[in-house]
């Protein structure tokens, strides 16, 4: 243990173990607040601003496997550790899943990118975080230590609302895994942002798609960002798409069932119409990008 010493801050406890067992016993035996630590890049801020007084917290960045990300039989494990700089530089992975690794790269700037994670994204549960539409809409699972063992959920069941997970005391997540991808397959994620960068999503859309024969679409996978308490998937705005090849009727189709999901926020950054139109034409946009991904050589790989 190393007792830290910042201002204010002379009882919190920061704990940098190498077992998951272990950061699982110290999360789970906590009777103050206890709080992981992935890249830090939300969590010290919120400790810096005085939002959050933590009792406890644990790094679990020298856990095994953490910061490792693997191509394995059933697709890819990204651990928990692992940057966001670090996927982009991992060309397996950007070749199979763009669209994940774009919305991962969209995170803050250079200095963010080399130390935030999208578990980190994940479990801060923000309705608009970047990386979580593009990977519910891949179909990621979160893999969870716990005190009763492993289990795997999908992403879409973690977030219950904002700034709440499902996960249960002494939970921490220790990977994302990406399916394998079917031959012909994309993805692709597009948010909008009222400056170039550097800015929270005021509405996003992740689609992941997979085609048959004649360029068809076989299976699809739609996911909207800051139009809910927490990420949406629209099956409806999948459907409207599966068994078409992109047609304008199709791509109506699909921005108006993602329009029917939207339930916003009204704020200075984007009033409900807006967010819901805008919502609507990303969903078009990128399913167009995961299409033409899908039929080229990029999209063959996973
Ligand atoms: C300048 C700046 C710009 C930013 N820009 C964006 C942006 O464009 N888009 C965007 O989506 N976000 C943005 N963020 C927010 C933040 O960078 C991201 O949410 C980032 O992905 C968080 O990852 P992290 O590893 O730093 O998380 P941390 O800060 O380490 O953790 C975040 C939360 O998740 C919990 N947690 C972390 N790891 C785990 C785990 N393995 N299991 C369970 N719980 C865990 C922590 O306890 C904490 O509550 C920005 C932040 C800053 C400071």
């Amino acid at each position: 243990m190393i007792g830290v010493s910042t201002a204010g801050r002379s009882h919190m406890r920061y704990e940098s173990p190498t077992t998951t067992r272990e950061a699982v016993a110290l999360m789970a035996k906590e009777k103050g607040k206890a709080y992981l630590l992935a890249g830090g890049t939300d969590l010290l801020v919120r400790m810096r601003s005085d939002f959050i007084d933590p009792d406890l917290v644990v790094d679990i960045k020298r856990l095994p496997g953490i910061l490792d990300i693997r191509k394995t039989a059933s697709g890819f494990s990204i651990g928990a550790g692992v940057s966001c700089a670090a996927m982009g530089r991992n060309k397996p992975l950007a070749r199979a899943w763009p669209g994940v690794v774009e919305a991962a790269q969209l995170i803050g700037s250079d200095q963010i990118q080399g130390r935030c994670t999208i578990a980190g994204n994940l479990c801060n549960a923000s309705p608009a975080a970047d990386s979580v539409p593009a990977l519910i809409a891949a179909k990621a699972r979160a893999v969870v230590a716990g005190p009763k063992g492993r289990r795997r959920i999908a992403i879409e069941k973690v977030v219950t609302g904002p700034g709440k997970t499902s996960l249960g005391k002494g939970e921490i997540v220790v990977a994302i895994e990406l399916p394998k991808r079917p031959p012909k397959s994309g993805d692709a994620y597009l948010r909008f942002i009222p400056r170039t960068e550097m800015d929270i999503a005021v509405c996003s859309a992740g689609v992941s798609l997979t085609l048959g024969p004649k360029n068809v679409v076989k299976q699809a996978r739609v996911a909207l960002g800051a139009v809910a308490p927490t990420v949406v998937l629209v099956p409806k705005a999948a459907r409207a798409i599966v068994g078409t090849r992109l047609e304008d009727d199709a791509l109506m189709k699909l921005s108006a069932a993602c329009e029917a999901a939207c339930s916003p926020i009204d704020d200075k950054r984007g009033t409900v119409e807006f967010r819901t139109e805008v919502a609507g034409v990303l969903a078009r946009r990128a399913a167009r990008i995961a299409y033409d991904r899908a039929r080229s050589l990029r999209g063959r790989n996973g």
